[in-house]
């Protein structure tokens, strides 16, 4: 059997007719497949590649966390320099309140976490996510997702969830003393780059004082300089007091956190003990590239850049096939007729050397989520090349 028979038959399916790309090397914005051919990744592994693909420092920390030790014990019971170096560097670029990390193994589990955590540190059980969210596919996360289509074939999930609409402002009517916490992507990825208004926000930040309630915001997919800052809630001036980060976080290893105050974050270590425990969390090499990641971001000040090349893709992208772009940054959704003219257009990229795909709750739109690394030039030749799958269309 050659290796796409392999695939086929030995790597479960999550859809009926995956891309099935066979990647053989990945580096700075480009993937190769098995003949050579080149693409311009502008997905950058969904909002993980801000970095590049195999950025060298990236790369160096984790032959030299190999080099030292790789697991050596669970989550949060000996001190593991790779982590408390990572933690200390996060909290030295995130507001006083935002001080004490917890490492996990995935976003889903970041957000598993902050759910207990508020939970526990409230008292209370009932929770808030919005419609058109996406926070992960385990139970937990699964029930917060604001699309039923995804949810229902999962029932019975969490009880005591309610869903609210962005910029809705009677519904923080339903934040109340009785409401654990309130969560949502500071802008929603996968409902097709939709990003609150600031009024709202403010209006949000306030309810949740008012009532005691925790403002958990899922930066999952937007932090790490995606938006054009380093984190999406600078632009809202508020504060949340719990930050969910997890992709871009680990610099292409698995990665995520919860992370809030100290005071917040020690009621999971008591009453009961072990209130989260993974044996993964944290790894010391996902750290040590998570780490590496960060400060070739903030160095080589990758971020700076991200609002003058979201500008360029707007110049550029400009067809009559194309109904409209929402975009925050280098977070683009490009709006088509519909699924089908996505399918072709995906089709037609991966023709032309550009690799795309679309949004769960925006079928109809194309996802530009490059490494924020992509030149000005890079970007020209992508979008002519995009424009000339449209124009074949
Ligand atoms: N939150 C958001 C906003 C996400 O986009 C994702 C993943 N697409 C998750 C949570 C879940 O992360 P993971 O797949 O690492 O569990």
């Amino acid at each position: 059997m050659n290796q796409r028979q392999l695939f086929q038959q030995h790597v479960a399916p999550t859809s009926p007719e995956p891309m099935a790309l066979p990647i053989t090397k990945a580096e700075g914005v480009y993937l190769y497949d098995d003949t050579g051919k080149a693409y311009i990744d502008l997905i950058g592994g969904i909002s993980v590649c801000n970095v590049g693909h195999r950025h060298p420092k990236v790369v160096q920390a984790i032959k030299d966390q190999a080099d030292q030790y790789l697991h050596v014990m669970v989550y949060g019971e000996v001190i593991q320099s790779p982590q408390v170096q990572y933690a200390h560097l996060l909290s030295q670029h995130l507001p006083a309140s935002l001080d004490c990390v917890y490492f996990t193994n995935s976003g889903a589990e970041a957000v598993e976490g902050a759910m207990k955590l508020a939970k526990r540190y409230t008292g209370r059980n009932e929770i808030i996510a919005c419609h058109y969210s996406y926070h992960g596919s385990t139970q937990g996360a699964l029930s917060l997702l604001g699309d039923e289509y995804f949810r229902n074939a999962y029932r019975p999930l969490l009880p005591q969830i309610k869903h609210v609409h962005h910029n809705n402002f009677e519904s923080l009517d339903q934040i109340t003393e009785q409401t654990a916490c309130i969560i949502l992507e500071t802008v929603q990825a996968e409902g097709g780059v939709l990003a609150p208004s600031a009024a709202w926000m403010h209006a949000l930040r306030n309810r949740c004082t008012e009532t005691g309630t925790l403002l958990i915001l899922d930066e999952i997919q937007v932090g790490f300089g995606r938006c054009g800052t380093l984190w999406g809630f600078e632009q809202y001036g508020i504060v949340p007091d719990v930050l969910l980060l997890g992709k871009a976080l680990g610099g292409g290893m698995p990665l995520g956190a919860f992370i809030s105050s100290n005071e917040i974050m020690k009621c999971l270590s008591h009453n009961p003990v072990l209130g989260h425990i993974t044996t993964f969390g944290g790894h010391p090499v996902s750290c040590a590239a998570g780490k590496a990641a960060m400060e070739a971001l903030l160095e080589e000040h990758m971020v700076t850049g991200v609002r003058d090349k979201e500008a360029l893709f707007l110049k550029l992208l400009k067809h009559p096939r194309i109904i409209n772009i929402n975009s925050r940054g280098l977070m683009m959704a490009v709006r088509f007729s519909g699924f089908d003219e996505v399918q072709q257009v995906i089709k037609g990229c991966l023709e032309e050397g550009l690799f795309t795909d679309w949004f769960l709750f925006a079928s109809d739109s194309i996802r530009i989520v490059p490494p924020l690394t992509i030149t000005m030039e890079e970007i020209t030749e992508a979008c002519a090349r995009l424009i000339r799958v449209l124009d074949k269309l």
